[in-house]
């Protein structure tokens, strides 16, 4: 036989159901016995029996993954067919009619396997969260279990039939709520739904209304066995079998493409009609004049309550999976790693550990965009979160941190083992190809820059401000490569000796609370020194002097350099080392000896009173002279911590009040002639305050 397309080794679901439902004929058509042989129960048992059979089949032919949901259920069915075997044998064959019967703890015992393979097979199909599904069930399955207790089984209970008949008669009930609550949870779940799948539920209906109607049945004692709904149970038997045996039957178990639908309208009417269900048989009742069943509709209504809560509390959790979680990469997004930084911080303070970040970003990612389009570009990013979520350990946070930027959250690693870290993630981008939608292969890369606390810095703003620094470093520096980050002083971009030198006079103005104002005082010296005849060079010597005549104090310990209150004479020496630091910082730059000569004269006074050589008069470099002045210009005109900002006026005044004494007086006076001028270059235009 060649398995040819419309060939039956394609379609050997429909010779399943076209063989079967023959047999189902036969069934009603044959006698109960032919010369002996019990023919019904044969042709019925081979029936139920082959559901199981078509289900095992089924395994061998499509291998879904996990085979246990299916294994559940044709074991679920053999159970069944040997309970049909067993009632119809005794029926039949020794006419033995007592009830419950052998066959009964079979009946019950296939449900749940049943009930079991299917929730398994809910969890494929919605990984991590079926559960709103299931509640929904829920919902719709108490209410038919109270309908139930009212209608079909109280008056059962009611009969005073013996317990064991009791027992057993309330077990199918409770067993088929049980299947209706996860049948139910398969229907209003999201997931695939293959023609497999519609075969499937159709099992499952029609057990369910045949167990129905057989349980009333029995109670009003119309059952007679091989009526019609033999023909529905068999129906059912037949659907699951063709369901198995059918080709798309893999595809019941694969994870929902889509995500959980949101609660719809007609699905929120329809839960609350479901509710209203129960206080309405209430009103029924009490307009009717017997209110016999408060017990059990006031129980279901606390459960549906429950239940609701139960939804409220998923769908929250829901929204919030949502609110952290990329769409596109299924990585945290950036506002949960920002929200988790500063406890990882916290937790490594208290503990004395670290914490590092890294920042990734692809390289010339533009390009792939550019040359195969946006979508290609998205499957670029999907498989770089792919690799870089591989490497990944519990407890380490990855999120997408911007379109083509990933950060990651390293709780533990230290300055030591950041480069393994760093570099073996690197390595995972761009050890392998991308093969694009187009066809097309492509290398890509990353950069990435990391910062450790404490090492690099002690606040989540600092160690991502650190990490994307060093990242632009890696960048810069060629791509493809990781750079560790640096303390904000230290600039990790190589710089050449000068430059580092203005880095830290930046510094020293932010810890002084004076931005800028190591810029003024250069700007100031410079208009000081050509006005009072100093030549280009001296000029230019005055002015960079100027900018540079702090930096120094990088040296003194924080905490004595911003200190409120009045110095104590050790911390007052510490200070005063700070024109000796500055000028040791600049000598070591070629080519500017007088710069830091300059430096170290800073703040000298005319009169020798001074630090740190005491020297006085001519003693001190012009440019020196020039530098103490503007200092202390540019500091009157700024607020400090123990002094509000003079007016120019005043400021003026304090100026001639240290002519002589602390300032050269030939240079106040051609300083006030510059403002007598209305220069207003060395007013507060100059502080950036005009
Ligand atoms: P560089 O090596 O300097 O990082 O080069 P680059 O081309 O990666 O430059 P840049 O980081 O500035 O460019 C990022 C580009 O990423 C720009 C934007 O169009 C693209 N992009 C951002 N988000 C997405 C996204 O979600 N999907 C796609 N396909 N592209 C994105
Ligand atoms: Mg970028
Ligand atoms: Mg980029």
């Amino acid at each position: 036989m060649t398995a040819g397309v419309g060939g039956p080794a394609r379609w050997p679901w429909v010779l399943y159901l076209a063989v079967g439902a023959v047999l189902v004929v036969l069934y009603y058509l044959a006698p109960v016995t032919a010369g002996g042989f019990p023919l019904r129960v044969v042709l019925y048992c081979l029936i139920s029996t082959s559901a199981a059979v078509a289900v095992f089949t089924g395994l061998a032919r499509h291998r879904p993954r996990p085979a246990l949901p299916w294994l559940l259920i044709a074991a679920s069915q053999l159970v069944y067919a040997l309970a049909d075997a067993i009632f119809y044998i005794s029926h039949y064959v020794f006419d033995v009619t007592a009830y419950p019967s052998l066959a009964d703890p079979f009946y019950l015992a296939h449900y749940p396997l049943a009930v079991a393979g299917i929730v398994l097979l809910i969890r494929r199909r919605t990984p991590g969260r079926g559960l709103a599904g299931l509640l929904d069930a829920g919902t719709l399955a108490v209410v038919a279990a109270m309908l139930s207790w009212l209608y079909v089984l109280g008056p059962q209970t009611r009969l005073g039939a013996p317990l064991l008949v009791e027992v057993v008669s309330l077990g199918y009930p409770v067993m088929d709520l049980a299947l209706l609550t996860v049948a139910l949870g398969l229907v209003l779940g999201p997931g695939s739904r293959p023609p497999a799948f519609f075969l499937f539920i159709g099992w499952l209906a029609a057990i369910m209304t045949a167990d129905t109607i057989y349980v009333v049945q029995q109670l009003n004692g119309t059952f007679q066995a091989g009526n019609f709904l033999d023909a529905i149970w068999l129906a059912g038997n037949l659907a699951l079998g063709a369901s198995a045996l059918h080709p798309t039957m893999r595809a019941i178990a694969e994870p929902s493409p889509v995500p959980d639908a949101p609660l719809s309208p007609v699905r929120i009417a329809g839960l609350s009609a479901a509710a209203l269900i129960a206080p309405a048989v209430l009103f029924a009742q009490w307009a009717g004049g017997s209110v016999r069943d408060v017990p059990v509709v006031a129980g279901t209504c606390a459960l549906l309550f429950a239940l609701t809560i139960a939804r409220l509390a998923a769908l929250v959790s829901d929204q919030r999976r949502l609110a952290i979680t990329d769409a596109l990469t299924g990585l945290h997004t950036r506002r949960f790693f920002e929200a988790q930084l500063p406890l990882e911080i916290a937790k490594a303070r208290r503990s004395g550990g670290s914490v590092a970040v890294l920042i990734a970003d692809v390289d010339h990612f533009k390009t792939i965009n550019d040359r195969d389009g946006h979508p290609a570009g998205d499957q670029v990013l999907v498989e770089i979160s792919a690799r870089l979520r591989a490497t990944v350990r519990a407890g380490e946070v990855l999120a997408r941190y911007g379109g083509e930027e990933f950060a990651l959250i390293l709780p533990g690693a230290t300055a030591d083992t950041l480069p393994i870290i760093a570099e073996r993630l690197r390595r995972t981008v761009a050890g392998e190809a991308i093969t694009l939608p187009t066809g097309r292969r492509v290398m890509v890369t990353v950069s990435v820059g990391t910062s450790v606390h404490p090492t690099h810095g002690t606040t989540p703003d600092d160690l991502v401000s650190i990490a994307d620094r060093a990242l632009y470093a890696a960048k810069d520096a060629g791509r493809d490569q990781v750079v560790f980050g640096a303390s904000p002083v230290y600039s990790e971009v190589p710089v050449d000796g000068l430059d580092y030198l203005h880095l830290v006079a930046d510094e020293v103005d932010a810890l002084l609370a004076g931005e800028q104002r190591s810029r003024a005082v250069a700007r100031v010296a410079r208009v000081l020194a050509a006005a009072c005849g100093l030549d280009g060079e001296s000029t230019r010597i005055t002015e960079l002097a100027g900018r540079l005549h702090d930096i120094g104090k990088i040296a003194i310990p924080r905490a004595v350099l911003v200190k409120p209150g009045p110095l104590t004479a050790p911390e007052r020496e510490l200070v005063r080392a700070h024109p000796e630091h500055g000028y040791r910082m600049v000598s070591v730059v070629p080519g500017h000896a007088a710069v830091a000569a300059v430096v170290r004269q800073h703040a000298e006074h005319w009169d020798g009173t001074g630090y740190p050589d005491g020297l006085r008069g001519d003693e001190i470099r012009p440019e020196a002279r020039v530098v103490a002045v503007c200092t202390a210009w540019v500091a009157m005109l700024t607020d400090r911590p123990y002094q509000a900002a003079l007016t120019v006026d005043l400021a003026c005044a304090e100026l001639v009040a240290g002519s002589g004494s602390q300032f050269e007086p030939a240079l106040v006076e051609v300083f006030l002639a510059l403002r007598e001028r209305g220069d207003d270059t060395l007013g507060t235009h100059l502080l950036g305050k005009s």
